[in-house]
């Protein structure tokens, strides 16, 4: 007989946000995160004004003050691409965070957006510069995470732009809305490279973030799970897409959840930083209080997204930029060893956590 969770067993059933930036050594969500069962997983990023070597250092502390809760992945800094170093450089970097053990190497989406030769050409994700990078982790079977392109969102107008937090998010980073900049490569292209380097590097562990850029139609994700059986990807940042998909045609996004049970990894993209919080966060925090606030806001995040998997629950849905949009969702009761491997199992074995 099929076994289902009820919406009381959120807190004992496996769980892993395995895409998370936890920027700090403050340590509140994690404790919080621990009494919740919940595994984190820090990416890592070559995000503008925060050095990757502090990044690496604060995921070092965390992982020896909670070694079973916490993982994270590496990644490295692509700006130097066209010095002839570069290739040694990278790769001296990748090992020295291995060997402080991470999980994986991230590369974000400065690769194909913002970086640019002398030239004005930008540099894709399967320039030569990044092949010997690439070919060590194949050879080393360490997973690499690729945030390659963005939301189609991106490349919208902002009428066009279906989630909230998607028009928030381009209004406060316009060097990002590639619709501002025609010149840059476009969404296809990004997809395009990805493709090709799933095809170059076949005994790759390749992971993407964010259903690889292609999280408003399940019909894409699947085509590429089609073609390419070494590629898994994250939920992160991805579940309002999820949502709006699952209002249209409920059976067809359960379907594919069951199909593709053991490619999918759940992941927020929570970033936790005590500076500079987002505008979305800071909302709703109440001066001095910010780590319980910072808890109740993530910790709700995670039970309204695990009672969407798990259970037929009615949940809050993500805010949409659509005169027709739902308010709350019934939740896809996925079987409860689907949910355990898309929640937990997936990110254990693709990460070897
Ligand atoms: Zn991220």
């Amino acid at each position: 007989m099929t076994e289902y969770y009820l919406p009381c067993d959120f807190a004992k059933a496996p769980k892993c946000d395995a895409h998370i930036h936890y920027l700090v050594t403050w340590d509140a969500l994690l404790r919080y995160a621990s009494s919740v069962n919940m595994h984190l997983v820090s990416i890592n990023t070559a995000l503008d004004g925060v050095p990757v070597g502090r990044q690496l250092s604060v995921s070092v502390r965390l992982k020896k003050k909670y070694p079973q809760w916490f993982d994270f992945l590496g990644t490295f800094d692509p700006s130097g691409f066209a010095s002839a170093s570069f290739a040694g450089d990278a790769v001296a970097y990748v090992k020295k965070c291995l060997n402080a053990g991470a999980k994986g190497i991230k590369i974000w989406k400065n690769i194909g957006m913002t970086l640019q030769d002398k030239d004005g050409k930008y540099i894709m994700a399967d320039h030569p510069a990044f092949a010997p990078v690439i070919a060590y982790l194949e050879n080393k079977g360490v997973p690499l995470l690729a945030h390659l392109g963005d939301p189609r969102s991106c490349w919208l107008p902002y009428e066009k732009i279906t989630l909230a937090n998607e028009l928030h998010y381009y209004n406060t980073a316009p060097q990002y809305h590639m619709y501002r900049h025609p010149d840059a490569p476009a969404y296809e292209e990004h997809l395009a490279v990805r493709d090709r380097l799933l095809e170059k590097y076949p005994r790759l562990n390749f992971v993407s973030a964010h259903l690889g850029s292609m999280e408003w139609d399940i019909d894409k994700v699947a085509d590429r799970f089609e073609r390419y059986p070494h590629w898994t990807t994250d939920l992160s940042a991805c579940i309002g897409h999820i949502h709006l998909q699952t209002y249209r045609n409920r059976d067809k996004v359960r379907d594919f959840f069951l199909q593709y049970q053991d490619r999918l990894m759940y992941a927020t993209d929570c970033f936790i930083e005590l500076t500079g919080v987002k505008a979305k966060v800071k909302r709703y925090l109440t001066p001095g209080r910010y780590a319980e606030n910072l808890c109740a806001l993530v910790g709700k995040e995670w039970r309204n997204h695990w009672l969407f998997f798990a259970t037929g629950e009615k949940v809050p849905a993500e805010k949409f930029n659509l005169p027709d949009a739902p308010q709350t969702l019934e939740g896809l009761r996925l079987p409860k060893h689907v949910t355990d491997k898309i929640f937990f199992e997936n990110a254990r074995r693709i990460y070897a956590l």
